[in-house]
């Protein structure tokens, strides 16, 4: 239940450090509270032991501490689980756990949690159950954070690696992405090192420039999904406002400041994207900077069309994956073929959301696969991202369109 009282859950060590002075009380305090909400996960004041016991009550009467609260929790039987979490405000995000299949002492060696940024996106990637929310609003820094805690929690292992991957488009919530990042990296919390998290983008190169810029210590993920402009713009309309040349111009400048390597992500599409010209034009792409390309077979839930295109949408015969992603170590491309996670959950990013929110009445029209209205709801809008302030105009809706799960 939301209160008016400020919520300190997802403040920096300074913000809180500034809400104690504010409040007449002594700086150190504000570190205080900071182990206590982001490492211990405290959901009262009163589980802070080492305030005094008045301080505790008044604390409480001033303040609160909200966290996302885990509502519903899909398994498996690979061992991913799937969570939707609601917000303050009513709102559904989903934030997915994969463990690795390769193990050490009976525990998965690496355990992966993808972590939404939006509620909603604004992308509309023709693939993605997400996009047919629209864009409701960015998360803050402590919904975002508040996922790996509500997740760990939850967790009898300790979760190694974090994806900014789920609902969103993280270099569109930047300020926010980058301030949960330094909730999960700082020595207080120390829940996740800068170097096993992935920002994982639809090529918004100008955030990509200025991840590099700022000098940011955690790694970079790019999706492609497609070698030529003409295909990526019908899966991706983003490809208007950054084609292929400005995306791997972006991915130059990234390597040049930080020399650290990129991460491609392709998802292959059955008959799209799949055929030895895209291998060659891949490598010639990718290859431009040092990387690896993920290649992540299509999850395909219900119709799927892209845009303009009288084709579904599916994932090709796992031999063809195979090939297609040999064809490219053939050529000196180093590759890592993702398995389809989740594949008996809903596990594509937005479709457990999506789904939650049609019943909640939180989406009010019904998308038509491939209908004349939706090509041209497209026609003279491409590249126009919509921002957070303007996603309060809701529309679309639950289809059966589905996102790719690139979760690694
Ligand atoms: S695939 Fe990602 S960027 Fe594209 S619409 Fe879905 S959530 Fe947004």
């Amino acid at each position: 239940m939301k209160t008016n009282t400020p919520n300190l859950f997802g403040l920096s060590v300074a913000e809180l450090q500034d809400v104690c002075e504010g409040a007449g009380l002594p700086r150190f305090r504000g570190e205080q509270l900071f182990y206590w909400l982001h490492n211990r996960g405290v959901e009262t004041f009163d589980e802070c032991m080492n305030l005094p016991k008045t301080l505790r009550a008044e604390l409480a009467t001033s303040f609160r501490i909200a966290h996302p609260e885990a509502v519903t929790e899909q398994h498996s039987t690979d061992g991913t689980r799937k969570f939707l979490l609601r917000l303050e405000d009513g709102r559904n995000i989903e934030t997915v756990l994969i463990p690795s299949e390769s193990e050490e002492a009976g525990q998965p060696k690496r355990l992966t949690i993808c972590v939404s940024t939006q509620v909603g996106c604004p992308l509309d990637c023709r693939f993605c159950a997400t996009a047919s929310m629209k864009l409701k609003r960015n998360l803050t820094p402590g919904e975002i954070f508040g996922q790996y805690l509500a997740v760990q929690k939850r967790s009898a292992s300790r979760v190694t690696n974090l994806v900014f991957m789920g609902m969103g488009e993280p270099m569109l919530n930047y300020e926010n992405v980058m301030a949960a990042a330094e909730l999960l990296t700082h020595e207080k919390t120390a829940a996740i090192a800068a170097s096993h998290i992935t920002l994982s983008t639809a090529g918004l190169a100008d955030g990509i420039r200025r991840m590099a810029d700022e000098g940011r210590k955690i790694k970079l993920a790019i999706s492609l999904h497609a070698t030529t402009d003409e295909l990526r713009l019908r899966l991706m309309p983003i490809n208007k406002k950054y084609p292929l040349a400005e995306i791997i111009d972006a991915a130059e400048y990234y390597h040049r400041l930080t020399r650290r390597r990129i991460t491609w992500e392709y998802i292959l599409f059955d008959g799209l994207n799949d055929g030895v010209d895209d291998v060659r034009r891949l490598a010639k792409l990718t290859r431009r900077v040092p990387s690896k390309v993920n290649i992540i077979p299509f999850h395909p839930i219900g119709a799927a069309y892209p845009d303009g295109m009288p084709m579904q949408l599916l994932s090709p015969p796992r031999a063809h994956i195979e090939e297609f992603a040999q064809r490219l170590r053939d050529v000196h491309v180093t590759v890592m073929l993702r398995s389809s996670s989740g594949r008996d959950i809903d596990a594509a990013c937005g479709q457990l959301a999506v789904r939650e929110g049609a019943r909640e009445g939180q989406t009010r029209r019904t998308r038509a696969p491939h209908s004349d209205k939706h090509s041209e709801k497209h026609s003279d809008k491409r590249g126009d991202i919509p921002t957070a302030d303007a996603a309060g105009k809701e529309a679309s809706t639950p289809s059966g369109l589905d996102r790719h799960n690139p979760h690694p």
